[in-house]
């Protein structure tokens, strides 16, 4: 039966293709449909992934250097999961009533028990959601590491199936999820939980998938291998849609896909308004995979080259110098005499490099703990091998350092502390670099957009990070759907400090962009231009859309309009006056 759900638009664009139902600890593992003969197996193999798993946690309960009261207890807790019935005997009742392999029945499991834990109202007890999953996760890696050929045969049958395009339906996706299966053919995906600025929403747009998320139980309602449409632009998805709809749908993709490529041919033309202001529009990238669309973009450099995605997804140890190197000399290989500003490690928070077993992180509130700048001066031998490789590469181009999440002016000088050191050190190894490399500062605290002489003082260009400045400023957790009514880039507030910023950096002669997620709107466009704002950085797709708002827009009267909005303390008028400066 069709039915409709609605969701966050965080992806524009359409796509029709099969669920396939994952989990988060488990997007590669696909459901396997298995003969009734094959049940008793199957169980065996699960009882067996279950014993490998006590043996594990036993094993590091005696380990000498995890003997600390708090890991033993937590071990403890973890061996008592494993022991209940709803961990044990459970999975084995779904393999044998839905015949689905073991990976599938554990995460089935594991979701389901995940969204009770959710429900309850004492906070300790909710949070023991994230020991059931890590458990479960364990299980899941243990089968996996055992699939045999069983797995492989029945993962080839799975791919091999007519589909047009698979879409992923999960309740909830990280970014290293995203980064693990970017080679896949998935076509879309859509999530229960998650907000419309949340780093996997920035992927979703990155890599052009159309994506909906907060959908709140999508993952309960959608069948595996059921039909769906989803609607990216209007945050719609339709559940095994009839013909009719579905020639609609495949009406509206065609055409939405023949827009886009007129607006490509404005490539070679030159962000100039009607009023001859030119315009910087440079690119976001997260790896090596986005350089070509930067290239077909025409974006005029790489404004934020967020570098953290070349861990983010990995299986093994982080980058060392020599990797990173042979990745920014790639990249800037490729833009040439054009600028590529590398950003600092964000890590930390979503963009977390051991979501599994930093159990200790996520009792915490990442998104104000030990990420980004923070994590990067709080240890120095990975913060120096990332400093030297961006520092190696400079000798080959236009490279600018960014450095992320700075609010204290003594951040500010360890980090240059730090660049002086991994200067110094290439001195000695008589390494070439650029001497005067440019060093950039995002503005994504508050506090440093409120206390910005320091900033203006200490470095060379600044980039407004909106995404981060709006989840601090509002008190919005960016990546959670329940307060993304609340997360607004037209607060009064908001504005008013982003204005602010960009006039200080003017009045200062420091060149500033904005490289959140806001620059790459061109129902925003006009507002920026008319705040002053000259340098926009984005993701490569929605360069010709701005580009294409600039060259209509006659700056010199757009500043007295955008002024007079920026008194308005009124959310909604200024919401109006954007729509009339857009007509
Ligand atoms: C931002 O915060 O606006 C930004 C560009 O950085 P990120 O989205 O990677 O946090
Ligand atoms: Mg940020």
């Amino acid at each position: 039966m069709s039915f409709t759900l609605h969701g966050l638009a965080v992806s524009e664009g359409i796509a029709i293709g099969q669920a396939n139902l994952v989990s988060s600890a488990t997007l590669k593992i696909s459901r396997v449909a298995i003969s009734p003969r094959r049940v008793e197996k199957e169980i065996a193999r699960f009882d067996d992934a279950l014993a490998r798993t006590r043996k594990e946690l036993m094993a590091i309960k005696a380990s000498p250097s995890d003997s600390s009261t708090d890991i033993g207890a937590f071990i403890d807790l973890h061996l008592m999961l494993l022991s209940d019935a709803e961990l044990t005997e459970a999975p084995r009742e779904i393999i044998r009533t839905r015949l689905c392999n073991a990976e599938w029945a554990v995460s089935m499991q594991m979701e389901n028990l995940v969204r009770q834990f959710e429900q309850i109202e004492d906070i300790y007890l909710r949070e023991r959601s994230i020991d059931v999953r890590q458990v479960a996760e364990r299980i899941i890696r243990k089968l996996a590491s055992r699939s045999g050929r069983f797995a492989q045969r029945a993962g080839k049958t799975l791919r091999s199936a007519p589909v047009d395009a698979r879409i992923i339906v999960a309740h909830d996706i990280s970014p290293a999820d995203i980064m693990s299966i970017k080679d896949t053919d998935y076509a879309s995906f859509i999530t229960d939980v998650g907000g419309a600025t949340s780093h996997t929403a920035i992927l979703a747009r990155n890599m052009a998938l159309p994506a909906i998320f907060g959908l709140h139980n999508a993952s309960e309602l959608i069948r595996d291998m059921e039909t769906l449409i989803v609607d990216g632009s209007r945050g719609v998805v339709i559940v095994d849609p009839d013909d009719a709809v579905l020639d609609e749908y495949r009406a509206r993709k065609a055409r939405l896909e023949r827009e886009h490529s007129k607006l490509k041919l404005l490539k070679t033309a030159r962000a100039v308004s009607l009023d001859r202001v030119k315009v910087d529009l440079l690119a976001n990238i997260k790896d090596l995979d986005d350089i070509q669309p930067v290239l077909e973009s025409g974006a005029e450099g790489i404004g934020l080259f967020r570098s953290e995605f070349l861990i983010l997804g990995r299986a093994n140890a982080l980058p060392g110098e020599n990797e990173q190197f042979d990745a920014y000399r790639t990249v800037v290989e490729a833009m040439g005499r054009r600028p590529v500003t590398i950003r600092t490690f964000d890590l930390g928070n979503d963009k977390n490099l051991l979501p599994v077993e930093d159990y200790a992180n996520q009792k915490r509130n990442p998104a104000l703990g030990l990420r980004s700048i923070r994590l990067s001066l709080a240890d120095p031998q990975t913060f120096q091998a990332q400093l030297r490789a961006i520092l190696r590469a400079s000798a080959l181009g236009q490279v600018r350092i960014l450095i992320p999440m700075l609010s204290h002016a003594h951040q500010i000088e360890q980090t240059f502390a730090a660049l002086d050191q991994a200067k110094s050190s290439l001195r000695e190894d008589k390494i070439a670099f650029d001497e005067n490399i440019p060093v950039g500062a995002m503005v994504e605290v508050p506090a440093s957009a409120l206390s910005l002489g320091v900033f203006l003082r200490r470095f060379d260009f600044l980039s407004i990070g909106t995404n981060d400045l709006i989840q601090y400023m509002l008190a919005v957790d960016r990546s959670d759907e329940q307060v993304s009514p609340l997360y607004s880039p037209l607060h009064p507030a908001v504005l008013s400090l982003i204005a602010a910023t960009i006039r200080q950096a003017a009045k200062a002669g420091i060149p500033i962009s904005i490289c959140g997620e806001i620059a790459g709107d061109p129902h925003l466009t006009r507002l920026l231009l008319g705040m002053g704002l000259r340098q926009f950085s984005m993701r490569s797709g929605q360069i010709p859309a701005v580009k294409q708002r600039i060259k209509q827009s006659n700056v010199s009267k757009l500043a007295p309009s955008v002024r007079r909005l920026l008194r308005s303390d009124d959310a909604s008028k200024i919401m109006a006056g954007i729509e009339r400066m857009n007509r």
